[in-house]
């Protein structure tokens, strides 16, 4: 297969998803853990590895300081995190993301993964998309192409393909954000009418209310309150985002946590029955809070309730059927949602990339901007030169003057956003055009064009007319990174990539390590009285110095030290082999845990290191030769 496809990622607050078209349908590829979600969540341990996906929200609760969550919401700002030595832009931290997602596609796929459609939320402006696409590059990734989540559901749905003109509304109820989008679709056009959401309100605030009544409950049996043990706190989290999944299929769960508490009395166990009826009366008033951002986004798109279409369900959280009869008695309408619900973003980035990449042909799909786009005139005025739901790549141009006699120097300072003053709406850069020649006001003339590529990311220049003098600008908003920025930050992820690959070797000497250390330890015990007073000696000293060895973190002398003991062993088991002969040495040796099975074979319990002598079959002869240092 080439690694010209082009996989679609779902880079999510919560959960990143990532997945390919093979034979004209998009699927879902697994992470190495064998789920679809890569939980959003980097993290870093106390002996400094990183730790990205499911292990760091295992330890989220647990550790927050050195744990990163939803870095979504900081994309597009000069936010750093700090939890490790050094200090991370969002970017760096969603590439970290990105390169596991990468990392586990190329080893399931087997071939590399090198470029990507990814999603971004409909209501992103340019430094948000833009900082984007720089995770992406950090991760060694090309992102051919940033769509917007809503956007990609539709195309997930093949709602492309419909020659009618529909209205679809997108429920998107993730783990920490609530987004609605009203999207006007027809003949491959995908328009965003509106978008309204709450980005404080997720699946997360479910399982909350849930950690909420199980401690109340616990500490009305055992008045102990768990609140106080982060440890106790990590498995209440799980324990309640599982019995909420559990929740959506069926009408009562079972919550058992052994252990989570002790007093003088002794260990505590949690064991509750959680009922549906009783988390919807827990969960009530968040479900409520949907029908706010629903009806500001109809109102927004200038329609009422009947006029929409279809409502498709986007986001795991869409699962809880409280949810669905929400969305039902809303809309009067059945909700879609034949694809999952948690990957149908993901599937459209995928159907996008095939799309680009020539692998599905026949289709059109035409993005606009969510956004209007334009420059600060006098007084601080906002003059919009792209209207917001302007089919993009689009690019527009406009002249404009100087407001003071003999001006000679323009700013052009350039924003994103639907308000009236300049001050209200985002601000994406600035830059100035000089040495205009002397004029009264009003005389210049200055052509100033923007356009948007297919990203949605935004190009600006201004030109004198009088001279032609020209400057030009992609927008480099403070946050953004420059180019030199990004080839250090991709630099410093191939390295981490290298080091990472290190610790993997280093931690799997230590483990062979202990576990040559263990088995020598058995032998001595368990075949000691056989050993001659030399071998007794030998081993007993390979193990001191195997020990001294793990102090250190010099893998190559553990590596060295491991074969030194390995070898000690070696011959003790042929020792015992050899004077007392036959099976019931070999079964005392074999007992021990290190010994020859059959004299060609080789060590047994020696593990890697009968596979790594096995490899060059040695002939009989070559036998004990073979076990010699
Ligand atoms: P995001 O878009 O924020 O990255 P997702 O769409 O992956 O998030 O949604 C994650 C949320 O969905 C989590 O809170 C998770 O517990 C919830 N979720 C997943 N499956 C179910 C289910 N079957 N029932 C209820 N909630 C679910
Ligand atoms: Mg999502």
């Amino acid at each position: 297969m080439s690694s010209s496809k082009i996989v679609g990622i779902d880079l999510g607050t919560t959960n990143s998803l990532i997945s390919i078209v093979e034979g004209g349908q998009p699927i879902a590829i697994p992470s190495a853990e064998g789920d679809y979600l890569f939980p959003s969540v980097v993290g870093f341990s106390r002996s400094g590895e990183r730790l990205v996906g499911s292990v760091a929200k295992r330890q989220a609760i647990s550790n927050p300081e050195r744990t990163i969550i939803s870095v979504k919401r900081h994309m597009g700002t000069d936010f750093r995190f700090t939890c490790d030595e050094k200090s991370h832009s969002p970017q760096e931290i969603s590439a970290m993301i990105l390169q596991k997602v990468k990392a586990d596609a190329e080893a399931y796929l087997g071939f590399p993964v090198e470029k990507a459609v990814i999603t971004v939320p409909a209501y992103f402006n340019d430094s948000e998309r833009q900082a984007t696409k720089d995770a992406g590059a950090i991760a060694g990734l090309e992102v051919v192409r940033i769509i917007n989540e809503p956007t990609a559901s539709c195309l997930a749905y093949g709602l492309d393909k419909t020659e009618k003109q529909e209205t679809v509304l997108v429920w998107d109820l993730g783990g920490g954000t609530f987004d609605v989008s009203v999207l006007d679709l027809g003949g491959g056009v995908f328009q965003v009418k509106a978008t309204a959401g709450n980005n404080r309100l997720g699946g997360d605030d479910w399982d909350q209310r849930i950690m909420d009544w199980l401690v109340e409950e616990f500490k009305k049996q055992f008045q102990i309150d768990l609140r106080t043990d982060r440890v106790a706190m990590q498995r209440l989290k799980e324990a309640s985002e599982q019995a909420k999944i559990r929740l959506s299929q069926e009408t009562s769960t079972h919550i058992k946590l052994p252990f989570i508490a002790a007093d003088a009395s002794g260990p505590k166990h949690l064991d509750v029955e959680l009922s549906r009826s009783k988390f919807q009366e827990l969960t009530h008033d968040l479900v409520e809070k949907t029908v706010e951002p629903a009806l500001t986004a109809l109102e927004d798109a200038g329609m009422s309730k009947s006029e929409i279409d279809k409502v498709l369900l986007v986001g795991g959280s869409t699962r809880m059927p409280a949810i669905q009869d929400k969305v039902r008695s809303l809309f009067g309408i059945e909700p879609s949602k034949e694809i999952d619900p948690d990957k149908v973003v993901a599937l459209g980035a995928a159907v996008q990339g095939a799309v680009l990449s020539g692998e599905v042909k026949d289709m059109v799909l035409l993005d606009v901007t969510s956004l209007s786009l334009g420059i600060e005139t006098v007084g601080g005025v906002f003059t919009k030169l792209i209207e917001r739901n302007t089919q993009i790549p689009v690019a527009k141009t406009r002249v404009f003057t100087t407001a003071a006699d003999g001006q000679t120097v323009v700013e052009v300072h350039v924003l994103q956003g639907e308000r009236e003053l300049a001050a209200h709406n985002k601000s994406l850069g600035r830059f100035e055009l000089r040495n205009i020649p002397p004029a009264p006001r009003g005389v210049p003339q200055i052509e100033v064009t923007f356009d948007i590529d297919v990203n949605g990311i935004v190009n600006v220049a201004a030109k004198d007319l009088a001279t032609n003098n020209k400057q030009k600008i992609v927008i480099q908003s403070p946050t953004n990174l420059t180019q030199e920025e990004i080839n250090a930050m991709v630099k410093d992820a191939a390295i981490y990539a290298e080091e990472d690959a290190k610790r993997r070797t280093e931690s799997q000497a230590r483990n062979k390590a202990n576990i040559e250390l263990d088995t020598a330890e058995r032998q001595l015990r368990e075949l000691g009285e056989q050993m001659s007073f030399e071998q007794q000696k030998r081993l007993r000293d390979a193990i001191e110095r195997l020990r001294g060895s793990l102090q250190t973190y010099d893998t190559e002398k553990i590596k060295e030290d491991t074969k030194v003991l390995q070898d000690a062993m070696y011959a003790v088991s042929t020792e015992a082999y050899m004077s007392v002969g036959g099976e019931k040495a070999a079964d005392a040796a074999r007992k021990s845990g290190y010994a020859p099975t059959t004299p060609t074979r080789g060590a047994e319990g020696g593990g890697e290191a009968g596979a790594e002598g096995g490899a060059e079959e040695p002939s009989d002869q070559d036998l004990f030769g073979w076990f010699q240092q």
